[in-house]
């Protein structure tokens, strides 16, 4: 690789090639491990046109990274070059009368949130990883999160994006062709800049907590909440779930209202319970059950799936309201298998949220990869970004 052209691009202090770097940068949020030739860290949107050039002459591929909190081998390098966003965090003026704001790709969603506050704005798609993970990162997966029952997914909120694809060319995406980049998780180029969408803040946020004795009385009451306008979001935790955060090992939903409808209204204590929610992949995941899996099915097929999730035993938690859960396994499980053979003849989808990245290559159908291959053949024909990637 010629890193002098690479330097003369990016500057030499934003390449490293140094051990350390290529280790951290050798996989995302899950335990996929692949090779990573060198790092880069763009500064401006342009630069990222000028990688995919360099790419070209030097016959690599790129892999677009934000905050790397992805959990299927999405961000991570097949003998490739990781290219850094995290550096493209332009906030542009917010527009408070249209709600709507210009951003870099690699601004996080918590620090666009802290921005928007004082205009009585925020940006309502909130993953677990809100903290860390980056617009460009949401729009690739289109994310979904604790609140898509009541705001839907990034799809939802993205009103412009600006793509530089496999050819280095500029696309700016609206209506629509935004479907070729919101959730094709970079295989069609670089998310460098977008415009959002964004809601009223909620004057008022109240929970509710519940245990429940058995399954069929949490579903009659998750049915109840979703038909009530004021709900935001509605999390299940199993009792292995709930057990391993300290609550009674019962299993839980929790729900949250934009106004009065739940009994906890104290804001120190709603805090403490989305933070001990937040927590709680991290928690299984210390706890051996790193593996984190995302099917979404609705009606029977779901209840028939939590039943079988709970009577083996596997630590469950998810966005109930929307038909996605998170089942975790520990790293050798082999009923990973078992669970999409379930989650397929249910006529679910093999990932609600997370995406597919390398991890469910294998639980794809034809017309999926066949829409991937004419993707990639109008954006990306020689492969240069996320190679073998989805498909
Ligand atoms: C504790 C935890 C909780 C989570 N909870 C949720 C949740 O509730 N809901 C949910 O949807 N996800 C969740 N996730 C998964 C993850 O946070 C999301 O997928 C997130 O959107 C990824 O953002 P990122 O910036 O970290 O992207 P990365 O991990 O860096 O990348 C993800 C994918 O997008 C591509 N990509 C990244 N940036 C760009 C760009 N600018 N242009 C083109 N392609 C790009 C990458 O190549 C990769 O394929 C969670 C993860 C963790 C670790």
């Amino acid at each position: 690789m010629n890193l002098a052209s690479l330097s003369a691009l990016v500057g030499e202090a934003n390449i490293s090639t140094t051990v350390e770097d290529r280790i951290v940068y050798s996989r995302d949020a899950s335990r996929l491990e692949g090779e990573c030739l060198a790092v880069v860290w763009p500064s401006h949107p342009e630069q990222v046109a000028g990688l995919v050039a360099w790419a070209e002459a030097e016959d690599v591929d790129l892999v677009p990274r934000g905050a790397g909190t992805g959990l299927c081998g999405g961000a991570t390098p097949q003998r490739s070059v990781v290219v850094d966003l995290s550096r493209l965090t332009r906030i542009g003026p917010v527009d408070a009368e249209q709600r709507r704001v210009q951003v870099e790709a690699g601004v996080v969603l918590g620090s666009l949130n802290r921005r928007l506050a004082p205009h009585g704005l925020f940006l309502p798609v909130i993953p677990g990883s809100h903290r860390a993970s980056s617009v460009g990162g949401m729009i690739a997966t289109d994310a979904a999160g604790l609140r898509a029952v009541r705001y839907g997914t990034m799809a939802d909120w993205v009103e412009e994006v600006t793509l530089v694809d496999g050819l280095g060319r500029w696309h700016h995406l609206t209506g629509e062709a935004l479907r070729d980049a919101v959730g094709r998780e970079g295989v069609t180029g670089f998310v460098v800049e977008a415009v959002l969408r964004l809601a009223p803040r909620p004057a008022q946020r109240t929970l509710s907590l519940v245990a429940f004795d058995d399954l069929a009385a949490l579903l009659a009451q998750r049915d109840r909440w979703l038909a009530d306008p004021r709900l935001t979001a509605l999390e299940y935790l199993n009792r292995h779930a709930a057990e391993a955060i300290g609550w009674e090992a019962r299993p839980h939903l929790l729900a949250e209202f934009d106004s009065d409808g739940g009994e906890i209204g104290d804001p120190d204590r709603i805090a403490a319970l989305w933070q001990a929610r937040d927590g709680l992949y991290p928690v299984l995941a210390r706890r051996g059950y790193p593996v984190i899996e995302d099917p979404q099915i609705e009606g029977e097929g779901m209840a028939a799936l939590l039943a079988w999730l709970e009577a083996e035993g596997i630590p469950t938690f998810g966005h109930l309201g929307v038909g996605i859960v998170h089942p975790c396994f520990s790293a050798d499980d082999e009923r990973v298998a078992a669970l999409y053979e379930r989650v397929a003849a249910e006529g679910g989808r093999v990932s609600g949220e997370h995406g597919i990245g390398l991890k469910k290559k294998a639980w794809t159908d034809a017309a999926f990869r066949a829409e991937v291959q004419r993707l990639k053949a109008q954006y990306d024909p020689h492969h240069r970004i996320n190679r073998g990637k989805l498909c």
